[in-house]
């Protein structure tokens, strides 16, 4: 059992805030925000066009090591898209995992499809290959270049794996499988920017990955978000469905299909870019939180959740520790943000909630126990 009262004063020790309250992910802008914002203003160019834009989109697509990053007003839409260009569509299914945020379902729900909920793997909290390939072999059927799901008949158009916490889940086996069953690959890795398998950035190992830069993210545009992707029709597909695909002309108006207004402006692309500068020391900074976390949690019975061996480099975007049960969970939640020290749980699974109580699912013996047992913990890049 954690000693809820030791934590707590621990947290305060650490955090150097013996009063007040502790969020749990709060930004921080100690760059250039406002120098980028003024000039941003300055140049009146607010909207939807501008050189921050193009900026951020290069640097990500530096950082990524990917060919294309086309960015948008927030992560949602950042999947949305992603789905509707690896071809998604109404009446297709998509696989992802149960325990994730809500944003990765609706992003299906909003092409038309349904989602499939598997397990994830205990050690990472992202899609497990081993529940794919299971789900696959049972029932998924190769017919005319599609895979079908025998037990509804609809075609399975897109697996859709999250790295849960900035943690990658077993992404290379999962492409593997995907590849074999001739299915897309699209990663929500709106949590991940940052992480790293050796060498290799999170959301650039399937067709199309997708990242947030919301105001609780390692870096934040206000709102907004972010797709990679190596395949150069993809990254010119998604800038022009997600800026009304209109035909480039001097001034007439012509859209050959039904666009997006999804462009992100460019105030807050000079957020993000000032932003984008700090990444390194953010993360640089959190590691630090993480290490005096795990120096002083052996004492008070605290269990960090470990980096898993899929990460070779962690963003560390959000630490969090393991409860006995939901009993303890329960009562530690209670405690600590009645203490002013902020703590949330982890996602309930998807398949609770009522907009997809009615979805296929497998059995959830990883996400169940993980529901019941993880608690984030206060992480904000702080100079501590
Ligand atoms: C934050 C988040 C999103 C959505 O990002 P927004 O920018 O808030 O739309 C999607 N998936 C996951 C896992 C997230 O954490």
């Amino acid at each position: 059992m954690v000693n809820i009262n030791r934590f707590i004063k621990v947290v305060r020790d650490i955090h150097r805030r013996p009063s007040g309250i502790i969020p749990l992910h709060a930004p921080v802008f100690h760059g250039k925000e406002k120098p980028y914002l003024l000039d941003c203003i300055d140049s009146t160019f607010v909207s939807s066009v501008g050189k921050y834009v193009d900026k951020v989109e290069s640097i990500i697509e530096e950082y990524t090591g990917t060919k294309r990053a086309i960015s948008v007003v927030n992560g949602t839409a950042a999947i949305q898209v992603a789905l509707r260009l690896v071809g998604v569509k109404n009446g297709d299914e998509v696989i992802t995992q149960a325990l994730t945020f809500v944003a990765t379902a609706n992003s299906i729900v909003y092409n038309g499809a349904q989602p499939i909920f598997l397990d994830v793997d205990r050690d990472t909290m992202g899609m497990s290959p081993i529940a794919l390939e299971n789900f696959l072999l049972e029932y998924g059927e190769k017919r005319d270049g599609k895979v079908l799901n025998k037990s509804t008949g609809a075609r399975i158009a897109a697996v859709l794996p999250m790295h849960t916490f900035g943690f990658l889940c077993r992404i290379e086996e999962i492409k593997r499988i995907c590849d074999e069953w001739g299915i897309p690959l699209v990663e929500d890795a709106a949590e991940a920017l940052g992480s790293f398998k050796d060498e290799k950035s999170a959301g650039s190992f399937g067709q199309i990955g997708t990242f947030s830069f919301n105001g609780n993210k390692i870096i934040t545009s206000g709102g907004g978000g972010v797709l990679v992707t190596n395949n150069e029709d993809y990254g010119t597909k998604a800038k022009y469905l997600t800026t009304t695909a209109k035909k480039p002309h001097a001034y007439e108006y012509f859209h050959d299909q039904v666009g997006y207004n999804f462009r992100m402006p460019n105030i807050n692309a000079a957020l993000l870019l000032a932003q984008f500068e700090q990444l390194e020391k953010y993360r640089a900074l959190k590691e630090r939180l993480y290490t005096s976390y795990i120096n002083r949690f052996s004492g008070i019975d605290a269990h960090l959740v470990p980096i898993p061996e899929t990460t070779t480099q962690w963003n560390y975007w959000l630490t969090s520790i393991r409860l006995e049960d939901k009993a303890e969970r329960d009562t530690f939640l209670r405690e600590t943000n009645y203490g002013g020290v902020m703590t949330r749980p982890i996602w309930q699974l998807m398949y609770r909630l009522p907009m997809f109580s009615h979805c296929q699912k497998d059995e959830q013996l990883n996400a169940e126990f993980l529901e019941e047992r993880i608690v984030n913990i206060p992480s904000s890049a702080y100079e501590i």
